[in-house]
């Protein structure tokens, strides 16, 4: 008899805990007894612990165990293998029905298909939450709100249950996610401690905003360079959602923020006038009504950035539906003390479910509406793109068969169809081969997609930019395009071309292998890693080969069959296996005599060691350039590098290493000891890489010797008003550009580059003279460099006397310093190579 007491007893306070956090979040409402509130659940209420990851996947899991309207599906993996998970709510009929629903989604999203009847139609909602794993209110939020709309008995929630299905993404940044949610856990004092200087208040480096290559994955729904976005956006073309949340965290005295964004100067250049203003406008008004009935205060119009593709709540905007983001300010940790007194977890929390619930009345409301707007944004893309002078693009690079790959496979991630070109052609200064180049025609349903692709911005409404002002893919793949090329057009792809290569029969004195495809560094790093004794020739050659005479670049790797520990048996096996890996075509020659140019056993032909690369990471370090670098070894070379923090550095024998990489930064922590180590090192053949702000922390330390451009900026006016400063000041940073560089094809750091001319990145003010040395500056701008985004007059003029890299000898050693950033955001497939050139053939670059 006792026993069944304790559980109505048990099950009387649980119903009051649920019933007092109920009225905090969801006040006068009533709620279906037989699903679990999170509190239910978990144990404690909302607000009171950082939720970790797998316990939000775990209720998910319970709701759509427990539910009949709810369903669960895992969509993926991030790199730390925690799964991508979509909860779906709808009614019964419509989650049995979910696969027509779909396809209906999908034949309204193409204009070539008869218009299904859209009053039929449910509203498709994506609710998205914790792009950035330490603004973490939105994935407790997104616990809430599945519970809402799940288990609450009001009209609304019962309406949206029958006539929408809503898709929840609690996390779209796990990884990030629990690294943020274990400090702040771990750092939780009882009683809370609201002081903003306390600890749980101040991640340690790299903090829990990015993923696990330290990734800002609120910048990758355009580059697609992770798994989490990656499936993220299969999953969103799957489904084509006619409203997408995105909702964040901004300073702790901060309110809250909802759209519209800045008119004009925030928005992209592609999305319909119609989506700011009038659809922003019609969602808005259920935004401030849902803040205003609980007396939050919040702004709108002001700052934040709705323009580049690649954030969660400008990608769904050039896709028919409409992006939202949403910023609350945090209390970063469970309690912290703000300009309005003290902002508990909870708070922040409440206000991204009223926001929750706001969107989904609001998409409910303009169902049809949204609907209508879907269909109507693909059918003007397609007429609008047949009236795009540019008509079509070809591209494709005759030279990297496996960089062409990748620009496609992306291409046609992001549904652009993509032809055969089946003619050589002449146009726009490049030649395209037939079979190895594509046309893109603009009359297409993803029309702006191909814009954002192809087209070079150079105008702008605004000169302040949170972030990038240039986003052209095809420069970042350093592809070659031209527009207006053939309106004759091969077949559609459906498949990723690639290529297969046989391995050469018969003896070989030595094999090639050309530098210019992508993986040709993996390629690299795998046979030197298998054993494989390896050689670069520095020069052009014409040598024999199983095809005949065969022209060869400077950087032509040379496998000498007499200088191997391998046996040939072996030898071949092992060349044979690594180059269908990576896709490489392997060259045999019978003899080191050249047809022309020097010959194979040349002093300008050496052997390439292993690089052993070290790399400073933690305080002080930009977190986003170290973890552009890791990934580019991880994932395109499969290379060791080990991470060593700025603290630690001081244990390090720089002689164990080849290699050392300074990413952007402050390196004031090195100790004078540490510091002479580092000249002693380098003098003694060592190479450093250095980005932007290293090298003027290098500069400084006088360990290299080169000159800042310093120009007469026009003078500015003595006075201006207060209230412009943050323009006039935001106007002389470089948000992020894209440049035309010049290369001296001849010097190492260019090797594998076929062409004079390649677009940069450049994200950064820091402008250095070329080398005093003529033959040291292998990377400059040509004469009007600028191709896209937002520059000043003044640092446009500055960056024409300044220098893309230089290399700086010292002693017997050398400092390779970048100014543009050849690893951008995981995307900037044109210039990695000039990066891997730095590590492999550092050694011979003076
Ligand atoms: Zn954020």
């Amino acid at each position: 008899m006792k026993k069944p007491l304790l559980i109505l007893l048990l099950g009387f306070i649980m119903a009051a805990g649920s019933f007092a956090q109920s009225s905090y979040y969801f006040p006068g409402e009533s709620f279906d007894s037989s699903i679990p509130s999170p509190e239910e659940f978990l144990g404690y209420p909302i607000g009171e612990w950082h939720t970790r990851y797998d316990l939000i996947v775990r209720y998910y899991e319970k709701l759509a165990e427990v539910s009949d309207l709810a369903e669960l599906k895992t969509i993926g993996y991030t790199h730390e293998h925690r799964p991508k998970i979509i909860l779906t709510i709808a009614s019964s009929a419509h989650l049995g029905n979910l696969e027509e629903i779909r396809l209906a989604q999908l034949q309204l999203a193409d204009p070539s298909q008869p218009k299904p009847d859209v009053s039929a139609m449910p509203s498709i909602m994506h609710l998205g939450y914790g792009v950035h794993g330490n603004e973490p209110s939105s994935a407790e939020a997104a616990m809430l709100s599945a519970y809402w709309l799940l288990a609450s008995q009001s009209e609304l929630a019962q309406n949206l249950r029958k006539n929408a299905v809503v898709h929840f993404d609690p996390t779209v940044n796990p990884d990030g996610r629990d690294r943020h949610s274990l400090w702040a856990n771990s750092n939780k004092g009882f009683p809370p401690v609201a002081d903003p200087l306390d600890r749980e208040h101040n991640e340690a480096w790299p903090g829990g905003r990015t993923n696990h290559y330290w990734f800002d994955l609120n910048r990758d729904w355009l580059p697609l360079a992770h798994p989490e976005s990656q499936v993220k956006i299969a999953w969103y073309h799957d489904w084509y959602p006619n409203v997408t949340t995105d909702f964040h965290e901004m300073g702790t005295d901060g309110t809250y923020f909802f759209e519209p964004t800045k008119p004009y100067g925030s928005e992209n250049p592609v999305v319909p006038r119609k989506n700011y203003d009038d659809i922003n406008v019609r969602f808005a008004k259920y935004f401030a009504e849902y803040l205003d009935e609980i007396g939050s205060l919040y702004w709108t119009k002001e700052v934040f950035d709705n323009s580049y593709p690649g954030y969660g709540s400008t990608y769904p905007d050039i896709q028919g539906g409409l992006g939202l983001v949403f910023e609350q300010a945090s209390s970063r940790g469970h309690l912290q003390s703000s300009q309005r007194g003290d902002i508990s977890f909870a708070f922040t929390i409440r206000n991204h479910v009223r926001s929750s619930i706001a969107t989904m009345e609001a998409g409910l409301d303009n169902r049809e509406y949204m609907h209508d707007y879907l269909r109507e944004f693909f059918q003007t893309a397609v007429s609008e793109g047949a009236k795009d002078p540019a008509k079509n693009y070809v591209f494709g690079d005759q030279f990297d068969p496996s960089r062409n790959s990748l620009f496609v496979k992306f291409l046609m991630d992001h549904k652009i169809k993509v032809y055969e070109n089946n003619a050589d052609l002449s146009v726009g200064g490049y030649d395209f081969k037939a079979g190895k180049s594509w046309i893109v025609p603009t009359s297409q349903p993803q029309y702006r997609m191909v814009r954002t692709m192809f087209e070079d911005v150079k105008e702008f409404a605004d000169s302040v930019f949170y972030d990038a002002s240039a986003w052209t893919m095809a420069r970042a793949y350093g592809m070659p395009f031209a527009s207006n090329a053939s309106d004759k057009t091969g077949d559609l792809l459906t498949e990723v071309p690639t290529q297969t290569y046989d391995f050469p029969t018969g003896k070989a004195y030595a094999y090639l292998i050309d530098w210019s495809d992508y993986y040709a560094p993996k390629m690299l790093f795998d046979l030197q890693e298998a054993g494989v004794h390896v050689e670069v020739i520095n020069r052009p050659f014409t040598s024999k080969t199983q095809d005949g005479e065969t022209k060869f670049s400077a950087g032509t790797l040379i496998i000498p069959s007499g200088f191997q520990k391998l046996e040939t048996a072996e030898l071949k096996d092992v060349l044979d296996k690594l180059a269908k890996k990576n896709k490489q075509k392997i060259y045999a020659t019978t003899s080191g005599m050249n047809l022309e140019g020097i010959d194979l056993g040349s002093n300008l032909v050496g052997a390439v060691t292993i690089p052993k690369v070290i790399m400073v990471v933690g305080d002080g370090v930009s977190s986003y350039e170290a973890g552009e670098i890791w990934y580019l070894l991880d994932g395109q070379v499969g290379m060791p590098i080990s991470k060593v923090n700025s603290d630690d550095m001081g244990r390090v024998n720089l002689f164990d290493y080849t290699t050392l990489i300074l990413p952007s930064g402050n390196y004031n922590s090195f100790s004078e000891n540490f510091q002479n180590h580092l000249k002693d090192w380098i003098s003694r053949g060592g190479t450093v890489i250095s980005m932007k702000s290293a090298s003027l922390w290098l500069n400084e330390k006088e360990i290299i010797k080169e000159e800042l451009v310093e120009t007469e900026v026009a003078p500015e006016p003595e006075s201006l008003p207060y209230a412009v400063q943050r323009d006039f000041e935001g106007a002389k940073s470089v948000g992020g550009s894209i440049y035309m560089a010049a290369l001296d094809l001849t010097h190492p750091i260019a090797y594998g580059y076929q062409r004079e001319t390649l677009p940069v990145y450049r994200n950064s003010s820091i402008f250095f003279k070329p080398s005093k040395d003529k033959y040291l500056t292998p990377i400059r701008y040509t004469e009007n460099p600028l191709l896209g985004g937002y520059i000043s007059d003044s640092n446009l003029e500055k960056l024409g006397q300044s220098a893309s890299v230089i290399i700086s000898p010292v002693g017997r050693g050398r400092v390779i310093n970048f100014f543009d950033n050849p690893n951008f955001r995981g995307a900037w497939f044109g210039t990695n190579k000039l990066f891997l050139n730095a590590i492999f053939f550092g050694a011979i670059m003076d």
